[in-house]
């Protein structure tokens, strides 16, 4: 079993990463002085497999857990969504000490999140992570949210859960390209911050596809360790956590270009860190061949690396809707060399527009 701190004061957190964690679990909440009446938010893909095994494991703390349980995909990270679980939190009668458990991917942590930072002004909340990017992503920082029909994630707060919880035998149902996905967001870790983790994915490629268990333990510790170190030093994004969004300028572009459908966040993410890296050697920043890193890596764990459906016009112009875009000037994340990273808002359209071409596929 593998633990991360995640250092925030008195907000700080462990995350627990092992193959079985039903011990910890309950030790857990034996320990947490919750009330007895909890919710275990979790989706329709997840629940009929894991719902009543977890229930079970919380019971055995002592807890009596309802699951709630919300449609599968996206669209449930909804206002409506959020009023239907508050209503059903009151039902149950949850009162300030009443922990709400998220077991799922992104969607359902992020939801839950924001029900747990706002139902009678904040309860514990504790994350049970299902999905590779919920795992290295979505569950470490304490971002919470719903969106809007006018934008994603525009409703949210931040909010830290009192644990984190990764059993990795429940990633043996997750759909290949759903791993995938998690796999940009693990390479952004190794590009951003600890080359020698970047070369570690470079070395091990068959069992990082493979899910063989030393690797993905490692994997995802070391990628939630560079989250946390990131969040511990900038929780609410003043600065430095802003490395966090490399590859994320274009992919909101190439995501919104394809209308959601086409590329999920981690493949749009995977097309814009090789464009974020193809910037970064036009401008000088690193030599040609660390953007043939980059792309083969990304490649070869099966990620895309060119966009269909998109136009430079359009991606051109979406870029400076983004919500990270402040008073008229995009905020690129560029690479200085594997591992290291800086932000720049000075980048000239003709290399903007030069690098998003070469991202069109053809
Ligand atoms: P998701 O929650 O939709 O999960 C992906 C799919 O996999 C779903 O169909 C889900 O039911 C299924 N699934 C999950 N775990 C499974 C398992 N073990 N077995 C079988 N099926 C399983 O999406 P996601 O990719 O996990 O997360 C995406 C969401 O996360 C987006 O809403 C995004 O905005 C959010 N996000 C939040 C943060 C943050 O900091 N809060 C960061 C990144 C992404």
């Amino acid at each position: 079993m593998r633990k991360v701190r995640v250092e925030l004061g008195k907000e700080s957190y462990d995350i627990y990463i092992s193959h079985g964690l039903q011990q910890e679990l309950v030790d857990f909440v034996k320990g947490a002085g919750f009330s007895k009446q909890a919710m275990l938010v979790t989706d329709s893909n997840v629940g009929p497999l894991y719902g009543e095994k977890i229930r079970r494991l919380l019971e055995e703390g002592g807890l009596k857990a309802t699951i709630a349980t919300i449609p599968a995909g996206e669209s449930s990270k909804s206002l409506r969504m959020a009023e239907e679980l508050y209503t059903k939190a009151i039902e149950l009668g949850l009162d300030r000490k009443s922990p709400i458990f998220a077991l799922g991917g992104g969607v359902v942590g992020d939801l839950a999140g924001f029900i747990a930072a706002t139902y009678m002004r904040g309860v514990p909340f504790v994350q049970l992570p299902t999905s590779l990017l919920a795992q290295v992503d979505s569950s470490v920082g304490g971002k919470v949210a719903v969106n809007h029909a006018l934008g994603k994630n525009l409703i949210g707060a931040f909010y830290q859960p009192k644990a984190v919880f990764m059993d990795l035998e429940l990633m043996k149902t997750l759909p290949k390209r759903e791993i995938y996905t998690g796999l940009g967001e693990i390479i952004k870790y190794g590009i951003i911050y600890d080359a020698d983790f970047f070369a570690f994915l470079e070395s091990h490629v068959k069992e990082v596809l493979g899910l063989e268990p030393e690797a993905t333990v490692h994997m995802i510790a070391r990628s939630c360790e560079i989250k946390a170190a990131v969040v511990s030093q900038d929780e609410k994004e003043a600065g430095l956590r802003r490395i966090l969004n490399f590859g994320h300028t274009m992919a909101h572009a190439i995501e919104k270009e394809t209308n959601y459908v086409r590329y999920n966040h981690g493949e749009a993410v995977a097309i814009g860190m090789v464009g974020a890296a193809d910037i970064s050697a036009r401008l000088g920043m690193i030599p040609e061949a660390d953007v043939t890193r980059v792309t083969k890596l990304i490649e070869t764990l099966q990620l895309p690396i060119y966009a269909d459906g998109c136009t430079v016009d359009a991606m051109y112009r979406d870029i400076f809707h983004d919500k990270k875009t402040v008073g008229g000037k995009v905020n690129w994340v560029l690479m200085e060399g594997i591992g290291k990273v800086m932000c720049r808002n000075d980048v000239p359209e003709d290399v903007v527009r030069a690098a998003m071409a070469a991202r069109i596929a053809k």
